[in-house]
């Protein structure tokens, strides 16, 4: 069943809901301050019981644990040894994250547009980018849904790309019986507050292939070889610096943290999925909000609930933020960013489905300490709201 807490009785102006937040138990607490006492603090064997449990949850043989999502793309953008000019195909509706690993690396995004009914990237606007620099797709699971893999693995191994999941917002999610993180060559993840799960800050990249995962390790360890447990193992101080890497490590009682929260996870992606399933009920009857399509044969994880608004979308924005309904816009077209327009010429018009849609998303409230009479509360108002402008 569900947790749902108990209700506090509302009395005037209800409580404010943000649009996402995380779930903290006592278990959790006790994890922390367990590690905490004991001799390791970073890298220590709490981050590899992190790595193999997100790894069988996933079903990927290999798991590097990093300090962020950002650093989870970044590795992964290193890991790809792309050179200067080197193109990566990216979707426009994403965290600005995702383009920007491509450009630590020397890198170039290449935006291509995504599918208007689910926000996706789109496998044939995909097709029409690549060129003879291009090395990469960095698919993105926008709100949880996955994308076509199917899709875009025949145009990676037709042109030789590398296929890569920014899965950050799609922990639990499948595409068939594969989940999110078995699917692509490499995936990040992200433990943000915000997303499925927790560490403070942090993230993860998955993979089936061993190079990859052990030239990320080293990345994130300013490039040196072997760490210091490894050294300690063999009783040596000798370490080399073969590439200029990172500090990019997470410590182990925030990985503590992280594996205390998956014991949580399969319930709270039940608990989002239900969520998901009343707003649907609820908007089904309106002409003015209109949920995000569903792709056929998907497990969503629901990092977020996104609608989209005829008519007014500024104005139902406002006068829910004023209610105390924590909406927001998931995101600015990433391409439209200044630093993009200036550094890489992109302008207005290269992704019109992406663009178009930036006009009209709202992310409701979506998360899984949400009440049924928070759901509720929130669809009467978006719907009265949308069909008032
Ligand atoms: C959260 C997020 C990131 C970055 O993760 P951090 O842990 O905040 O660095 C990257 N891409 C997407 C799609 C995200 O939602």
């Amino acid at each position: 069943m569900p947790s749902t807490p108990p209700s506090p009785k509302l009395s005037g102006k209800a409580r404010p809901l943000p649009y996402g937040r995380q779930s903290i138990s006592e278990e959790d607490i006790q994890a922390v301050a367990e590690v905490l006492r004991s001799d390791w603090l970073t890298t220590g064997p709490t981050v590899d019981r992190f790595e193999r449990t997100v790894a069988e949850y996933v079903g990927a043989p290999h798991a590097v644990a990093v300090s962020s999502g950002t650093a989870a793309l970044h590795a992964i953008t290193r890991a790809l040894q792309l050179s200067p000019g080197d193109e990566v195909i990216v979707p426009p509706i994403t965290f600005a994250a995702t383009a920007n690993a491509v450009v630590y690396e020397g890198g170039v995004p290449i935006f291509a547009d995504v599918n208007p009914d689910t926000l996706l990237i789109d496998p044939a606007a995909v097709e029409s980018k690549i060129t003879p620099k291009t090395r990469a797709i960095i698919a993105v699971d926008y709100a949880g849904q996955p994308c076509d893999y199917d899709a875009l693995r025949a145009l990676a191994s037709k042109h030789s790309l590398a296929l890569i999941a920014d899965g950050c917002h799609a922990l639990g999610a499948r595409s068939g019986n594969a989940r999110v993180g078995s699917i692509a060559d490499m995936t990040a993840f992200s433990f943000h507050p915000v997303k499925h799960i927790t560490t403070g800050e942090g993230g993860m990249v998955t993979t089936a292939n061993p190079d990859f995962a052990k030239h990320m390790r080293q990345f994130r360890n300013h490039g040196i070889s072997t760490d210091h447990r490894e050294r300690a193992e063999r009783e040596s101080w000798f370490y080399e610096m073969r590439e200029l890497g990172y500090n990019y490590r997470i410590t182990d009682f925030q990985c503590a943290l992280g594996i205390s929260q998956m014991c949580r996870l399969d319930a709270w992606l039940e608990r989002r999925r239900a969520i998901a399933a009343m707003y649907g009920r609820l908007f089904a009857a309106s002409d003015h909000v209109r949920p995000l399509a569903l792709r056929p044969g998907i497990t969503h994880a629901y990092h977020l609930y996104v609608v989209r608004i005829s008519g007014d979308r500024q104005a139902v924005f406002a006068a829910l933020r004023n209610e105390g309904i924590g909406v927001n816009v998931h995101y600015v077209p990433v391409h439209l960013h200044p630093y993009y327009q200036e550094r890489f010429g992109t302008r207005p018009g290269l992704c019109p489905h992406g663009e178009s849609a930036y006009q009209s998303i709202l992310s409701l409230p979506m998360f899984s300490d949400m009440m049924d009479e928070d759901v509720v509360r929130v669809a009467e108002a978006t719907m009265r709201y949308a069909s008032a402008g």
